[in-house]
């Protein structure tokens, strides 16, 4: 049983590991970059090492790098938090090569999941409703597949297995624009992911993003810990995210939450997860699944009551997984708003020094960030300061409080989007709950 973590992230999640470690009794070991030397997380930790300059690719995402302070510092296991190398099956290989822990699943669980047909083929298998379109990929024989998206219905979307990022796809209107659209993006595919294989599915008008977090143990059990809606998006990225899924009935949700358990026994899943689906008329389609913790997990932490980082460090020591599907319930309802720095109104990215931090509190207000009065942001990274989470009783409770939360909150010195979260909070179809992925963007266009 390890009792060395060695935090391969930065940030925010970098200090929620932390946290959670330090819970536990575990040393942590910190890797950081130039810039990051006065993070809160590198003076808190018992060793932190230096492992290059700003640059990602010479820090964060230097394998070498890391594996070399893994083994100068002793370290133990490795978590890789979120982003960065958390999906990266050549890195857990190595990780677990070097005789350590790799806090996560198998690389083999990694590769099906970065696979988007192969994952879509081992969902179907066990049991997962997903999007109507064959598992395999497209060959060349155009004729196969126009049949293929012609028994789907129009609209379809072209999707690359590798894809990522919200890259690599294209929605195809009718048959007369089928043969353009696939040329075009199997060569985006090849170039920009390494893996020219595309597939085909329906195209959904005006889905919610639904998604089940998922934690399983290495004895073969798996359960599922509810629901979580993050609809309000901006160029796939997620600005609010809820749990539960508001106005999605209990049984639905159990339902596919079990089969989501069920598929994770099948494969042999280990450590926590998110199954994404569209949901569209009630009705679930499987996406994709993160391998991974996620920016987002607090929700459901508020909700279950249950420590995900501390759980899911548990279960990769080999420990049972503390609690069975009986014992989760849903408590009350809760939202996560990412704080970014940046502008706004156009969303460019806004470096520089924080001068005031105010930060809201009382009850149910929970702050995941590693910022503060002082520090400086550096515009090398993705622009997430930090996390506003709130809990009430009821989702109205906990979007009153969030209101007031909003309103308390003041951060000067750089732009960040607290004013849009403001607006947002106020907007009466994101009251009433249930909005679909396009409502951010349409409301953002129309306030031009
Ligand atoms: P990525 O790995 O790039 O995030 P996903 O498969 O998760 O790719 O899809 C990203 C987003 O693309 C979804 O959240 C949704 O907005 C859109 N999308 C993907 N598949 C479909 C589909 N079949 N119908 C409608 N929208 C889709």
């Amino acid at each position: 049983m390890f009792k060395s973590v060695l935090i391969a992230n930065r940030g925010e999640i970098a200090l929620r590991i932390q946290r959670a470690c330090r819970r536990l009794g575990l040393r942590t070991i910190v890797v950081h970059s130039e810039p990051d030397r006065e993070a809160l997380y590198v003076r808190h930790a018992d060793q932190a090492l230096c492992i290059g300059p700003a640059a990602t690719a010479q820090s964060y995402l230097n394998q070498k790098a890391i594996l070399f302070a893994a083994e100068v510092s002793g370290a133990e296991a490795v978590h890789p938090g979120y982003g960065f190398l958390s999906e990266n099956a050549g890195f857990a290989e190595q990780v677990e090569a070097a005789g350590l822990t790799f806090i996560g699943p198998t690389a083999a669980s990694m590769r099906v999941m970065g696979d988007k047909i192969a994952a879509k083929r081992a969902m179907r298998a066990a049991g997962v409703p997903c999007v109507p379109g064959p598992d395999a990929a497209l060959t060349e024989d155009l004729d196969a597949v126009r049949a293929a998206a012609r028994e789907i219905g129009y609209p379809v979307i072209l999707k690359a297995a590798g894809g990522g990022g919200g890259r690599g796809m294209r929605v195809v209107e009718s048959e007369g624009g089928l043969r353009d659209a696939l040329l075009l993006t199997r060569e985006e595919a090849r170039r920009a992911f390494g893996n020219s294989e595309i597939y085909v599915e329906k195209f959904l008008g005006r889905p919610r993003h639904v998604e089940i977090q998922v934690i399983a143990d290495t004895h073969g059990d798996a359960v599922w810990l509810g629901s979580r809606d993050c609809s309000l998006q901006r160029r796939h990225q997620k600005v609010i995210e809820e749990a539960p899924a508001p106005l999605i009935g209990d049984a639905r949700v159990r339902e596919i939450g079990e089969r989501c358990a069920e598929a994770c026994r099948q494969i042999g899943y280990r450590g926590v997860g998110t199954f994404e689906f569209l949901v569209e008329d009630d009705a679930f389609y499987f996406i994709e699944m993160n391998t991974r913790l996620q920016v987002e997990h607090p929700v459901t932490e508020m909700t279950t009551g249950i420590d995900l980082v501390e759980a899911q460090i548990r279960v990769a020591q080999g420990g049972r997984l503390p609690f069975r599907q009986d014992d989760i319930a849903c408590h009350g309802h809760a939202f996560e708003c990412r704080i970014n720095a940046e502008d706004p109104d156009n969303f460019v990215p806004s470096p520089g020094v924080i001068d005031t931090w105010q930060m809201p509190g009382g009850p149910g207000v929970r702050i995941d960030s590693h910022a503060s009065a002082g520090y400086r942001v550096s515009s090398y990274y993705d622009s997430l300061l930090g996390k506003l989470i709130v809990h009430g009783a009821t989702r109205d409770v906990a979007l009153a409080r969030l209101q007031v939360a909003l309103d308390e909150a003041r951060i000067e010195g750089i732009a960040t989007n607290l004013p849009l979260h403001r607006r947002l909070v106020a907007d009466p179809e994101f009251i009433r709950g249930g909005v679909s992925i396009h409502h951010l963007e349409t409301k953002l266009r129309r306030s031009g």
